[in-house]
């Protein structure tokens, strides 16, 4: 069965996921190793603040061309991210979500996994985004960072 290999990405697409692959350090970036990068997101929905975004450091557009092994990588970062959230964040829960293609909701171009912050009677649709305050953002970054260093402490409960 053929499997759909659509690119959105123009020609020219200067891919912003990519520049802050190459970037160095940022105080948003919660954590990083040289496959998977984890940072809090540019755009939020105000109500569901430190909402996190999980991506390759290579390009892969979308979930139809990423490679099973880094599949696996991100899975496992997603979830320590959520965890992670569920520790260190005040939120009831954790939505995730990946879009793939424009009718999937996809807009950058760039594979990326939302993880979200979910709160007891607000539901999280996805669709209203805006800008995240810088300050907020580096606040949610040092929290998720200590979070993520703390559930290292804790031994696994598999
Ligand atoms: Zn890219």
């Amino acid at each position: 069965m053929a499997i759909p290999i659509a690119s959105h990405a123009p020609p020219d697409y200067d891919c912003p996921f990519c520049a802050v692959a190459a970037g160095s350090q940022s105080e948003f970036t919660a954590w990083r190793d040289e496959h998977v990068l984890v940072r809090i997101s540019l755009h939020w929905d105000p109500d569901f603040p430190g909402h996190a975004l999980v991506f390759p450091v290579a390009h892969v557009e979308n979930i139809y061309t990423l490679p099973d092994e880094l599949a696996g990588r991100i899975a496992r970062v997603v979830r320590r991210v959520a965890v992670a959230m569920r520790h260190g964040y005040p939120c009831d829960g954790v939505t995730i979500r990946q879009n793939n293609e424009p009718a999937g909701g996809q807009d950058i171009w760039h594979l990326h996994t939302h993880v979200v912050p979910c709160h007891r009677g607000r539901k999280w649709r996805g669709s209203r985004f805006r800008r995240a305050d810088d300050a907020e953002r580096g606040r949610y970054a040092e929290r998720l960072r200590g979070s993520l260093r703390m559930i290292d402490q804790i031994p696994d409960r598999r």
